[in-house]
């Protein structure tokens, strides 16, 4: 009897031991760290065990109780702490929580210890026979039912924890996790039952023969739904090291988690993210709060070691948006390349790479666009449209490389010369033409006039060579209150026909229609 329990307890040690490890190299989530702390424990309470069912002197055995309780008093506790991280119905111990789950085993611990003052736990030791064995029998003080109270306590929460979470779970294969869980929990209650009531009889500790059972079915629960394993680690991995930055909201908008890119994202703009209501931890940054706090889809951009980045910060709910539920997964994802090619697509296609002005589509959809809008608001707006003059002459005479350089200082010319807000726009090989928002004809005539002579006053060196070049315009405007003029294309053809009259003039002059 005596060898086939010891073999038995050896057997539940190795087994708690192998468990412990596992789980400690394994446990990267909270719950599977506390499921660790709960083996060794279980481990060191079945190893005083085995240790008192292989002796025969009192004192060996009173010694090897007390180290029983080095970890008996947290198994039920810890039991509870694994149910409240695998129902995520906390996400992390703080230290409110350690208090109010570990005083009384703590005190447990100290009262045990220190029994011999004053025998609040045990109040009597005796050595007694049972079929050949020696068994250790105590007389239990007041401290030991303010304890066996709080263990079926915890064991009961553990209990209803994992029967709410079976009966209100909807998926199928994680609903077996709990139903395991909740088998595991339920033998160490029976083992309790069978301490208080019968243990006198036979001097056996029938929780510790119970306990190995336990950690067997959650074994079997393992093997069989790897539900601690490869499956969370593969979540969590993706999660850790996502390029997208994920922040977890929990209820009231609190940070439950985030992985490394976010911390990344955050640090850029010297925030850390900690176990704060979001509010708090974006004080400084109303736009990005703002970002947050909402359950829509945004795009910031931010400044990241002398470069702006760009980002586009998604949200998806976390079990739905019902009762209130504030819950929600924030990613964070970097667009900034995605953008930059965008940005760079979009230059190539508005711009003509000779002159750097919008080339003749961008030009006329913009000048499109601001014709509209002066027309709606009785607005002045001037049209120029200006071409070199015998620019043949000078492909002919210096090369076409030469016209081409010519083309590209009439460009920078236009740029430096004109205002910001005004459009202007290669429109053919060597024409050009500008908009003036709120211009009237008088000014744009003056602004057109000044530009001529400017660009008769410039030379382009070529090879050492100085080449000269005039340019001639005509200018045509809409007046604010002017209704004859509807649309867009007939002002070109009022600057064209202008132009026209110009090169008939002599060129090098300006013509208003
Ligand atoms: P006008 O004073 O009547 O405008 O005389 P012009 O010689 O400028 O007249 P025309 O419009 O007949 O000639 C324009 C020339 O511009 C023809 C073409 O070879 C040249 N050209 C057009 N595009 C480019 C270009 O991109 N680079 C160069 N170098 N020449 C160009
Ligand atoms: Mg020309
Ligand atoms: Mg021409």
């Amino acid at each position: 009897m005596k060898t086939l329990l010891s073999l038995y307890l050896v057997f539940a040690v190795t087994l708690a031991q192998f468990f412990a490890v596992y789980f400690f190299s394994k446990g990267r989530t909270s719950y599977r760290k506390a499921f660790s702390a709960l083996v060794i424990c279980i481990s060191i309470y079945l190893f005083g065990y085995l240790m008192i069912v292989n002796s025969s002197d009192l004192q060996e055995m009173i010694f090897w109780n007390q180290f029983q309780y080095l970890g008996l008093p947290f198994i039920a506790v810890l039991w509870l702490l694994v149910a409240l991280l695998y129902t995520k119905i906390i996400y992390s111990l703080n230290m409110r929580m350690a208090l109010l789950l570990f005083s009384v085993p703590v005190l447990t611990f100290f009262v045990r210890l220190t029994n011999p003052w004053h025998h609040l736990f045990y109040t009597k030791w005796e050595l007694r026979q049972f079929f050949g064995y020696y068994a250790l029998y105590m007389e239990r003080g007041f401290w030991y039912y303010v304890n066996i109270s709080y263990t079926i306590l915890c064991l009961l929460l553990t209990v209803i924890i994992y029967c709410i979470g079976y009966l209100k779970d909807k998926v199928v294969h994680t609903k077996s996790h709990f139903l395991v869980f909740l088998y595991a929990s339920l033998l160490p209650l029976i083992g309790i039952a069978l301490i208080l009531f019968a243990f006198e009889e036979r001097g056996i500790d029938y929780s510790a023969l119970i306990m190995p059972a336990s950690l067997l079915i959650i074994s079997y629960g393992i093997l069989k739904y790897d539900f601690l394993e490869i499956k969370t680690l593969a979540r969590e991995t993706i999660f850790e090291h996502n390029l997208d930055g994920m922040v977890v909201l929990g209820p009231g908008k609190r940070v439950i988690d985030y992985n490394k890119a976010a911390e990344k994202f955050f640090a850029a703009i010297n925030i850390s993210l900690k176990n704060y209501p979001i509010e708090h931890i974006l004080e400084q940054e109303p736009k990005l709060l703002e970002i947050f706090e909402s359950e829509k889809s945004h795009d910031y951009s931010l400044v990241i070691d002398g470069e702006e980045r760009f980002f586009e910060i998604n949200v998806m709910p976390l079990g739905g948006y019902h009762d209130g539920n504030t819950r929600m997964l924030k990613y964070i994802h970097d667009v900034t390349k995605e953008r930059k090619i965008q940005e760079r697509l979009k230059f190539l296609a508005t711009t003509d790479s000779l002159s750097g002005l919008y080339n003749r589509a961008e030009f006329m959809n913009l000048a499109q666009r601001e014709f509209a809008c002066a027309k709606k608001n009785n607005a002045e707006l001037s049209l120029l449209i200006m071409d070199l003059d015998k620019f043949k002459n000078i492909n002919d005479t210096f090369g076409h490389a030469a016209g081409d350089e010519v083309i590209r200082e009439m460009g920078s010319m236009i740029k430096s010369s004109f205002r910001k807000t005004d459009i202007a726009g290669r429109i053919g090989g060597e024409e050009f033409a500008v908009v003036l928002k709120h211009a009237s004809l008088a000014d744009a005539r003056k602004v057109a006039e000044h530009f001529r002579e400017a660009v008769a006053g410039r030379k382009v060196i070529y090879e050492k060579q100085e080449i000269g070049f005039t340019v001639s315009i005509g200018v045509a405007a809409i007046s604010g209150n002017n209704d004859d003029v509807n649309d867009l294309a007939e002002i070109l053809i009022m600057a064209d026909d202008a132009l026209y009259k110009a090169k008939a003039r002599g060129r090098n002059c300006v013509v208003t229609s």
